[in-house]
């Protein structure tokens, strides 16, 4: 066998294909360097330290949780809507897993708090969506349908909606609390101020590749095992530069009040009840084309998106407005980066040339019989592009690389595991003749 494939029961004579293979360049090492201080690369760290990795996770800011992850709060998010199965099955193993490890870590009342979340039936598309949320197979207490007398006494607060669902393990949290415990590990070294310019991939003297992480010139560190848990930056090393992705901008608006507010409510906007004396109205979502800098100077407060969060839920819980002075709201702004297809980026990569001079079989048939094997880059990973979900999706992806790194069977589905597969991107293009 030319590559590995899934769990032992997956590994299967059926044609797999080569471009979704495990790659078979495992080493032994147990050194992992990982880039980016956010939620994806400290919970992929927290994974990789339980399993006995010694694990060095580089952030180019003075602190943690600089970037989209620092936001006041955040929520865990599943309504269990859409069709699209591996989207599906991320949130709903996230869900749990993500809860799990937030119990696991953080003080309830002063970091989290597992306040239930209701989703306001706000309009008639949004009512059609429920209905068929709840005719749907899931999870038994997932979700049930509550009317505007229920959604009052749960909430605490008055509510101009006649109906919506309430999910009771729906959860907000302190993002950055979370990032900060998953990184206090005895085997993980946090490097803050250190921003990686240039990847290098060498050979040992003894024959055994390991990756070089530079800045300015200087040779940082080096390991054999490299996660790229860097968000929007992520295609500015040449060894990604092909990945194509999104960036939205999204801005929070931070009420400093004291509100009744019990559960999360959503609209086509939200309110999480408070955390100390401020509670957190979200967010806006404004598409960044073509980001072409390091992106920090998209991040002013804009008044304009204030009023815009505002807009979303004021009407529905109009008690909220009495005490907000819109032009006295603290905000924060941060870059999400997403995929073509929403799911996130996790797993190995190729080299780019060889890939594409590999499979380009394809683009004259898509279905294509190739054995060739992977070009994988040795002992480099991805855990990126999140999203507007990477609080909750995240973490359990950091478990999926860290069995990658880990050569053991993978924590989800063979289906998703390959869904997941940054080489999704590049097959699709090859087969839409975007690469010849
Ligand atoms: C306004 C807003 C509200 C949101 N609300 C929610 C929510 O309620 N629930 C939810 O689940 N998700 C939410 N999200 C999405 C979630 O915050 C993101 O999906 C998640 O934070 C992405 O985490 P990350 O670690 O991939 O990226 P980031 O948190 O952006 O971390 C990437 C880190 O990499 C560092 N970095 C980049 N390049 C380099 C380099 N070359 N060298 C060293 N360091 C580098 C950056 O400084 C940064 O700290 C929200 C996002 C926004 C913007």
């Amino acid at each position: 066998m030319p590559y590995r494939y899934g769990t032992e029961q997956n590994r299967s004579k059926q044609y797999i294909k080569p471009w979704y293979a495990i790659p078979n360049n495992h080493n032994s090492s147990k050194k992992v360097l990982i880039i980016g201080g956010g939620i994806s690369g400290a919970a992929t760290a927290y994974s990789l330290a339980n399993r006995g990795y010694s694990v060095k996770l580089y952030e180019k800011s003075h602190k943690l949780a600089s970037g989209a992850s620092g936001n006041y709060q955040a929520i865990l998010y599943n309504t269990g809507a859409g069709d699209y199965m591996p989207l599906k099955e991320l949130s709903f193993n996230s869900y749990s897993y993500t809860n799990n490890l937030v119990k696991l870590l953080l003080t309830p009342g002063t970091e989290y708090q597992t306040s239930g979340l209701i989703q306001l039936a706000y309009n008639s598309k949004t009512l059609k969506q429920q209905q068929k949320i709840l005719k749907s197979q899931l999870p038994p207490n997932f979700c049930y349908s509550v009317n505007k007398t229920q959604m009052q006494e749960l909430s605490g607060v008055s509510i101009q909606c006649e109906a919506g669902i309430y999910y009771p393990h729906g959860m907000w949290l302190n993002p950055s609390s979370l990032i900060h415990k998953l990184a206090n590990h005895p085997n993980i070294e946090v490097i803050l101020n250190n921003q990686v310019i240039n990847l290098e991939l060498n050979k040992t003297n003894n024959n055994k590749f390991q990756w070089e992480i530079v800045t300015n010139q200087d040779v940082l560190d080096n390991a054999p095992n490299l996660v790229l848990c860097n968000s929007y930056l992520l295609n500015h090393f040449k060894q990604t530069a092909n990945l194509k992705l999104h960036v939205t901008r999204g801005q929070i608006s931070k009420i400093k009040n004291a509100s009744n507010l019990n559960t999360i409510i959503c609209s086509n906007g939200y309110v999480i009840p408070n955390l100390n004396d401020c509670y957190t109205i979200g967010a806006t979502f404004k598409n960044y084309p073509a980001l072409t800098s390091a992106g920090e100077d998209k991040l002013n407060i804009i008044l304009d998106e204030h009023q815009e969060n505002l807009s979303h839920i004021l009407p529905y819980v109009p008690e909220l407005s009495a005490d907000i002075n819109p032009n006295n709201i603290e905000g924060q702004a941060n870059l999400r980066a997403h995929t073509h297809d929403y799911l996130p980026l996790v797993g190995p990569l190729a080299n780019y040339t060889e890939f594409k001079q590999c499979y380009k079989s394809l683009a004259l048939d898509a279905n294509y019989k190739i054995e060739t094997q992977c070009p994988y880059l040795p002992g480099l990973y991805i855990n990126a592009l999140f999203g507007s979900k990477g609080m909750l999706t995240a973490p359990m992806c950091g478990e999926i690389i860290a069995d990658y790194i880990d050569n053991t069977p993978c924590a989800v589905s063979e289906s998703l595991r390959q869904a997941l597969h940054p080489n999704r991107l590049w097959i699709k293009d090859i087969i839409r003749s975007k690469i010849t």
